[in-house]
């Protein structure tokens, strides 16, 4: 139920964590956190509070790029294999979800094998779907995020990471909410400004249907017709 991501910024654990401590009031039955620095990749999901995600976290678990969730159940029950971050079947795609898929059984039976799905959540096939599209149609991270977009309905904010390439969070909105945070060489999305405030007070509106590359170093938003949007950050006034 809520969406934290952080791309170039070593303190990226603690600014997802923080970030979903203050999104725990959008509803909290389990959380996750992915991080990628560079070599290594690190997914640690809980059932129950964030603390009990904290208490899960080593100090090897570190990195630069990263995405957070709280998850509000809708389609599967609370527990470890539902929790998002969810990962595709080979692990270069993750992502989170906030919302819900609702074509998610047909989208299931149409494109993945059914052996392939670890948990019953809704979410869990259109991270398969983008790392099918992406192999069966040789697509870029970006393309088939795109083409897995336009076979999706329901209301979702979607941050997703290719973890062969990471330098960029794809990001998406159809009727959840969602915010890219401009931070100092670098940047954050979130479900809700108050996530962020510690890191930045500058973000920038997403307007459904709009996809959003965010990279460490700035934004590039495109409409649903393809076409560049420029869009200036508000500022906000409220405190951390
Ligand atoms: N529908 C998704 C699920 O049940 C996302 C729920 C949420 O927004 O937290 O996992």
């Amino acid at each position: 139920c809520g969406i934290v991501g952080v791309i170039g910024n070593s303190r990226a654990k603690d600014i997802l964590l923080n970030g979903l401590d203050k999104l725990e009031y959008r509803g909290y039955d389990s959380a996750g956190i992915f991080l990628e620095n560079g070599q290594e990749t690190f997914l640690v999901k809980s059932q129950g509070r964030i603390q009990q995600l904290k208490d899960k976290l080593s100090d090897d678990v570190k990195g630069s790029i990263g995405i957070g969730h709280t998850r509000w159940a809708t389609h599967g029950v609370p527990s470890e294999a539902n929790a998002h971050p969810h990962t595709s079947q080979s692990g270069r795609f993750v992502l989170v979800h906030n919302g819900v898929i609702e074509n998610f059984d047909e989208l299931k039976h149409t494109y993945v094998q059914a052996d392939q799905f670890k948990g019953e959540t809704d979410t869990e096939i259109v991270v398969h779907l983008v790392e099918h599209f992406a192999q069966t149609e040789n697509l870029s991270a970006l393309k088939a995020f795109k083409k897995t977009l336009s076979v999706v309905k329901g209301s979702y904010a979607f941050g997703l990471i290719d973890t062969e390439n990471p330098d960029a969070i794809y990001v998406a909105k159809n009727k959840s909410p969602l915010l890219i945070g401009l931070g100092d060489g670098f940047n954050v999305i979130c479900s809700d400004a108050m996530a962020m405030l510690k890191e930045t007070n500058r973000f920038v509106e997403i307007n459904d249907g709009e996809i959003v590359v965010v990279h460490a170093d700035g934004i590039s938003i495109e409409d649903k017709a393809g076409n560049a949007v420029e869009r200036q950050p508000f500022v906000t006034e409220l405190d951390a």
